[in-house]
Order: C-alpha cells, then structure tokens, then sequence
C-alpha cells in the first residue's frame, strides 16, 4: 500500500450522498482476485475513486498462499508463467524474486521414470534425451512443427489462439489431426496440458493447448519467493489504502429503471456511478442473471496433496508426470526445489495433484494417502519419507472452454448502463484472462465517462 489517505467514498453523510452527481461516486468492484484488482488498480492510476468489495478475508480470489509450520502453501497448486502478456504489463516479474521450473518433465511410463530434456522449447533435444519410445521421430518433426507455428503467431490471450469460433476444435482433434502417435498424446500431452487445463481429455479448446504452448516456448513457469499470492499482493499495492473492504459479499445489484446504481452488501445499500462484476463466473451469473457465465456444472477441479519430507526429491525442477494414465495423481511439482522459500531449511515439498473427480469420493486422509502412495512409488522413495501436510480441494478451479466457447463469452460492456463485466469469464479461465478482463473493464469505464 502507498500509505495515502484512506479512501472511503461509504464514510460519508447519507444525505449529501443523494445529492451528488452520478459521476461523483466511487467506482464499485465486485472481487478481489486478479481481474477484481487489475481492475481497480488501473482505475486508481487514472484518478477515479474505486472501492473493491471482496467476500473473503484476503486478497487474490484463486491465487492465494497459506504459511503453515515454516511452508507455503498456495491454494491449489499453480504457476505463474511469466511470457504472459498481461502479467508483463501490470508488473515487474522480477518483483516477486521468482524461480523457474525447468522446461522438461519427468515422465512415469508405469514401470521407470524417463527424463524428457526441454521437450517444448528444444525439440530436437527429444533425440538424446529420452529413452522410451514415447516420441518417434515424426512426433519429434510435428512437436517443432507446432511449435514454430505457435512462436511466430501473434496472440496475447488463449481467446486470440482460438481464431474462428465456428471452426475451433478441441485439443485432442488438434493432436490426431495432427498426427501425433498414441504414445506421445497419452504419454505426454494428457498429463502435461491436462495438468494446465485440468482437462487430461483435452476436451477443451485447443487455443488453450496452443496458447501455453507459446507461453511455454516464450517464457518460464516460475514461482514467486513469498507463493503465488504476490501476483495479486503486488497489483495491490498499487491501491490506496482502505480500498478493499473483507468480508464484504455483495448481495444483489441495486437497479433504478434500466440503470445499475449500486450494490447490497451486508444489508447495505451502496451506491456507485459504475459496478464492476469481478467474481467468479458462477457468482456472476447469479448477480448479473446473465446467461452467458459459467455456471458452476462448468467447473474444472483439482486436488492438492502437500507433501514435506527431508529427502530431496531426486527430479530436479522438473514436473513429475504420470505417463501411464493409470495413476490417480496426474502431476507432482517439486516446489522446493525450484522454489526454496516453499519448505524450511533442510526441508522439502511436494505438491501432488489429482485432477477432476479422482478425489471426488474419498475423504481427505483417503486422497493423501492415496496421492503419497503414487508419489513415492514414482520417485522410488518410501511413504515414511514423506508426511502428509494438507489437502487443498478446489472444485472450480477454472471453466471448462469447450471449442467455440471464446465467441460467446460476455465482454465488458454489459449492455446494461452502470454494470461492467469483468473476471476471468470475459476472456479465458487464466491468470492472463483474469488480467486482461480487468484492464478491459477500467479501459470501458474510463472510455464512457
Ligand atoms: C488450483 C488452481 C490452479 C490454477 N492454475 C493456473 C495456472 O497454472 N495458470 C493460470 O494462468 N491460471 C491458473 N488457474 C486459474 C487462475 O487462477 C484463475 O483463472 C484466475 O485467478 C481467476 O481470477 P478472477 O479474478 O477472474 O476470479 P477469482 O480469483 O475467482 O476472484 C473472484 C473474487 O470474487 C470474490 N467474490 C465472489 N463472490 C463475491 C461476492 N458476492 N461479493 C464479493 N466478492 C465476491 C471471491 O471471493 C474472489 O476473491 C488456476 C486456478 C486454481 C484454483
């Protein structure tokens, strides 16, 4: 925070409050995730009063860190890629001390661990690096075919990536249509975009497969010092102080005619000269009763088992993937090896991930136990090695994006005067979407007053 004087556009005299004109009211945002504060982040840079009503007791909606005994904890495990454009325009990466992922993978095929070099950002490195038979070499040739095509395009969001809404088609098409062998799409693809688009059917869009796919090949997964909340702590600090109000969810939207003028929150009537929507698609849809949002049948989840032990996981930075198909955890990232500060000296990390509705059934202690069962099988370790020191469900962790989605999504101008959309829903379920989403409602408000 600046330390500027508080902002409080609600402390003020009720009877004067009637009396003002329209534009003299705060701008109200609904949210406190990235597209809730990019939103007033960017408002605030242009002078306008902004206050932002959040339902929860911290910053960063989906992108939020818990310490516990010396670890951070992020809630859900998830990295930041820092090729993504919006995330570039808001801040400094550098800021938030990241430490990278390496750009390969360690793959379990069921019976050993192959190590895959670079397999995105050098495909040629496929040849040497990799024993199994996972990549013949025709995948090898359509691997750096896809992406040289993807390195030259020039998208800034996955919703660019997809072109055509009438002629999108999914992931997996992308991949057989393509020519990829079995091997490579159920060894590889699945797991690897699965575990970014939580969809290891790879169902969804293929601009979502195609847009990380540059990002990969432009940038670094990284993970900051402090966890992944410094993404949203540091569009933070960019507010005046008092800004975002917790605890605070907003009930209804206040209508004067065909105007949206303010928000019920907590029994109270707020008014305001515009209302950014900026929660989650579900809660969206509820408010605004517009359609268009996801609701939450739509919603993609994932599990994360937190593992800590004293044994250095021997895979380097590289994610852990399960190749087989026949393991319930798709993924494992071994966060203190890329990211120090995660774990206490001597320490170490791991966060396994379940996708979908692998953990659907079991109760906690059951996921864990499960989850650090396959992890140590894979990594040849012993479950004594490792205690179990949480279970994060996130049941909606991002919107399915089946093709075609991306053209009827909403946008920020809502149609109706007064509201604004903003929130991952009116551009792509990503940090990137979410950024872009708030930039594009401050750009709206800004524009039309
Ligand atoms: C486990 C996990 C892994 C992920 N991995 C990645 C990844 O690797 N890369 C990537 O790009 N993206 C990833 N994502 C997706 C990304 O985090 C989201 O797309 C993005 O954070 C959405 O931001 P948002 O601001 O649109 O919504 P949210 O983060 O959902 O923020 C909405 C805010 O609105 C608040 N709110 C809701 N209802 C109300 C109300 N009635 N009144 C007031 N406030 C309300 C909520 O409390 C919340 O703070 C992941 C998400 C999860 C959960």
């Amino acid at each position: 925070m600046d330390g500027a004087a508080p902002l409080d556009p609600f402390d003020r005299d009720d009877e004067t409050a009637d009396d003002r004109p329209e534009e003299a009211g705060p701008v109200i945002v609904i949210g406190a995730g990235l597209a809730g504060l990019t939103c007033a982040a960017e408002l605030t840079r242009a002078g306008r009063p902004v206050v932002v009503l959040e339902a929860g007791d911290g910053l960063g909606g989906r992108v939020r860190t818990d310490r516990r005994d010396g670890y951070l904890l992020d809630r859900g495990f998830q990295v930041i890629l820092d090729a993504y454009p919006a995330v570039r325009r808001q801040l400094d990466i550098a800021d938030l001390r990241p430490a990278a992922f390496d750009a390969g993978a360690a793959i379990w095929d069921g019976r050993r661990l192959h190590h895959l070099a670079d397999p995105i950002r050098h495909p040629r490195a496929l040849g040497g690096a990799i024993r199994s038979p996972l990549f013949g070499v025709l995948d090898k040739v359509r691997l750096a075919a896809l992406a040289v095509r993807v390195r030259t395009a020039r998208w800034a969001s996955a919703s660019e990536a997809a072109g055509d809404p009438e002629t999108d088609r999914s992931g997996a098409d992308l991949l057989w249509d393509s020519g990829f062998g079995r091997r490579a799409v159920d060894g590889f693809a699945r797991p690897f975009w699965g575990g970014i688009t939580l969809d290891p059917a790879l169902a969804g869009s293929q601009a979502t497969l195609r847009y990380t796919l540059k990002m990969f090949l432009e940038g670094r997964a990284v993970l900051p010092e402090s966890g992944v909340q410094a993404l949203p702590d540091h569009l933070a600090s960019r507010l005046r102080l008092g800004t975002v109000r917790y605890n605070t969810p907003v009930e209804e939207l206040i209508r004067v005619g065909d105007r949206v003028v303010g928000v019920r929150a907590r029994g109270d009537v707020r008014s305001a000269s515009s209302v950014v929507v900026a929660t989650d698609p579900a809660t969206a849809r509820r408010l605004t009763g517009d359609g268009r949002f996801p609701d939450d049948s739509s919603g993609l989840g994932c599990t994360t088992v937190y593992l800590k032990g004293r044994r250095q996981p021997e895979i380097g930075r590289r994610l852990l993937l399960d190749g087989s198909g026949r393991l319930s955890v798709n993924h494992v990232a071994p966060l203190s090896n890329v990211q120090s500060s995660y774990a206490p000296n001597g320490r170490h990390l791991l966060a396994a991930v379940l996708l979908g509705e692998h953990a659907a059934n079991l109760d906690d202690e059951a996921v864990a136990t499960q989850a650090r069962a396959e992890t140590v099988r894979m990594l040849g370790h012993t479950a004594a090695e490792w205690d179990i020191l949480s279970v994060v469900r996130v049941p909606f962790s991002q919107f399915a994006q089946p093709p075609g989605i991306y053209g009827r999504l909403p946008e920020a101008d809502s149609g109706t005067p007064g509201l604004v959309y903003a929130g991952e829903a009116t551009a792509d379920s990503s940090q990137n979407g979410a950024i872009i989403s708030g930039e594009a409602a401050a750009r709206y408000i800004l524009g039309s007053s």
